[in-house]
């Protein structure tokens, strides 16, 4: 019992740590691959936690799901050899227990299991009364409030020490990953939960080896707490998710190449020019406000002398044309297409809804 109590407290410390890196395979597959990719993953000093799935949930059948409770003791055995904590994904109440029993260090609840509430409740109920952290992945589909329900159901259950691990959303048809980041979606979970571990999970947006580290760089740069990347002893020859995969040594090189740009904000001359240029924002902002607001008086003005004149509207063309002049100017001014149409759409709506309110008034 006091031991376990002991090793509780050295995971809590060990979460606090910056940049946090999890790694490991996506599959426990043989004792003998757990052991060697633990042996590697300790070698690089880079590595705090080992990750592996010991029940895998896979989107169709007949995918390899996982050697199951049989290779929890391969990873009792790998963290006793290297000293390397353990984290396993767990979408059941059973697998709670049975990981719990082999002493696993932390808990990851997968995007296939945050999207059921029923799932998330039944592993919820397991872990009353325990003390183990517990990440929680996104859901596969592009919803906040599911994410905020798991974290609510797993706190609610007693849990303190809950992460979230941002794993990117299911999108028909998207080709460059295998799962769209949608950082904003991210973004704003971070910011209702303030204070809470996110780390993000470079291998499973990416789906392949080539755009991880630009991945990982970019959570990096938007103040993520760590990263969690798949790693295997031999990556093609994985029995799951082998596309993605890399080596324990690729992976060392990697976090190598990385720009830990929080380190380098510590210094008084930075933080200055951060405040200097953050200031000039704020302005530039306010100023954008301004004429925001001066654009939908302006707006309802058009919309009295419509109502005046009986005249609809939206008229189609006119739209058309503060769009094309918009592409036009945007690309003079390194404004992306992307961003106009969002922008120009925003201020259409608002601007109809000023114009409606006066047509009706
Ligand atoms: C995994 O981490 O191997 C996994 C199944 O991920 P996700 O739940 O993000 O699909
Ligand atoms: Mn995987």
């Amino acid at each position: 019992m006091e031991q376990t109590v002991q090793q509780a407290v050295d995971i809590k410390q060990l979460l606090t740590k910056r940049p946090l890196i999890i790694s490991g395979p996506c599959s426990a597959e043989t004792e003998e691959q757990v052991m060697q990719t633990a042996i590697r993953l300790a070698a690089t000093g880079k590595v705090d936690i080992m990750r592996a799935g010991i029940w895998k949930p896979r989107t169709r059948p007949g995918s390899f799901e996982g050697v199951g409770t049989k290779g929890l003791p391969w990873l009792q055995q790998a963290r006793k050899t290297t000293g390397l904590p353990v984290a396993v994904e767990v979408a059941t109440g059973k697998q709670v227990e049975d990981a719990l029993h082999f002493g696993v260090d932390v808990l990851w609840i997968g995007a296939r299991t945050t999207v059921n509430p029923f799932s998330v409740q039944d592993v919820a109920d397991a872990l009353k009364g325990v003390d183990v952290p517990v990440l929680i992945k996104n859901p596969i589909n592009p919803d906040l409030e599911l994410w905020i329900g798991a974290v609510e159901r797993v706190a609610k259950a007693g849990i303190q020490n809950i992460g979230l691990i941002h794993r990117g959303f299911s999108s028909y048809g998207n080709t460059e990953y295998r799962n769209a980041p949608m950082w904003h979606l991210a973004i704003e979970m971070k910011r209702r939960n303030p204070g809470m571990l996110m780390i993000n999970d470079p291998s499973h947006i990416c789906g392949r080896r080539d755009i991880l580290s630009a991945v990982a760089q970019k959570a990096i740069d938007l103040d993520f707490d760590g990263l969690i990347i798949e790693s295997h002893i031999d990556p093609d020859n994985a029995w799951s998710d082998a596309k993605q995969q890399i080596t324990p040594e690729r992976l060392a090189e990697m976090l190598n190449g990385i720009k830990w740009r929080r380190e380098d904000i510590n210094s008084e001359e930075l933080h200055a020019q951060m405040e200097k240029m953050r200031s000039q924002i704020n302005h530039l902002d306010d100023e954008l406000m301004q004429l925001l607001g001066q654009r939908m008086k302006v707006a309802e003005q058009i919309g009295q002398y419509k109502k005046d004149n009986n005249i609809t509207i939206l008229q189609t063309n006119r739209w058309n044309e503060i769009l094309e002049r918009a592409f036009v100017k945007g690309e003079q001014l390194g404004l992306g297409k992307e961003f106009i149409t969002k922008y120009f759409d925003a201020v259409h709506m608002e601007s109809i809804n000023h114009q409606n309110k006066i047509m009706n008034s």
